[in-house]
């Protein structure tokens, strides 16, 4: 955490930037935030942020914009959606980590968990060919990738044996609507 942070800040040295970008591409006020911490309460995974959401989104008020790409809560937000269910504004706090991973994806910002972008990848290129996540294939291919070899062997021979995992991936009917939507999402970013 930047000691810089810490300093006393007065409101007309606040970059209000990053605060209209989000408004204008997430279409989010973060001004509604009231700092009641509902989200924070709710948050399924908030014991292993380094920043809590409520935090995230006082960071977003102060333009710590080199703060939010590289905090690690952008690869442990599982985007369950109770942080938005509980905040009584609405405020969409997975949408800004969404929209702030990968902003730090493309500027090339190193996460500090090893292999968690492979992951995301292997993930997106799941969906991408057969509209869903294969978890055998992801697993393997992902273990190949990052050479954990025998990483889960035991656990995954049990679930394949009990027939929890498949070897299979099966596409979904409609993928020609999945590809559709990796079309226009890249298609945006070029745009
Ligand atoms: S629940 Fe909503 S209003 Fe309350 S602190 Fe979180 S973001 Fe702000
Ligand atoms: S969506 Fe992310 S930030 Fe919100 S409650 Fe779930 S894990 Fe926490």
């Amino acid at each position: 955490m930047s000691a810089d942070f810490y300093k006393p800040m007065r409101l007309n040295e606040i970059d209000s930037s990053l605060q209209e970008e989000i408004k204008k591409v997430c279409d989010i006020n973060v001004e509604l935030c009231m700092e009641c911490g509902k989200c924070t309460g709710g948050c399924s995974n908030a014991h292993i942020f380094d920043y809590t959401p409520r935090k995230i989104v006082q960071l977003v008020k102060l333009g710590a914009e080199k703060t939010l790409l590289s905090m690690d809560a952008l690869w442990t937000c599982v985007s369950c959606q109770l942080c938005v269910d509980r905040c009584p504004s609405q405020i969409n706090i997975p949408h800004i980590m969404d929209y702030i991973r990968e902003k730090a994806h493309r500027q090339g910002v190193k996460t500090r968990r090893i292999n968690v972008e492979l992951f995301h990848d292997l993930m997106l290129n799941s969906i991408r060919k057969t509209g869903r996540v294969a978890e055998a294939p992801l697993m393997l291919n992902f273990n190949l990738r990052s050479r954990q070899y025998m990483k889960d062997a035991v656990l995954g021979g049990r679930m394949f044996l009990k027939g929890k995992l498949s070897p299979f991936s099966p596409v979904v009917k409609d993928i020609d609507h999945v590809r559709r939507l990796f079309k226009k999402i890249a298609d945006n970013r070029e745009g």
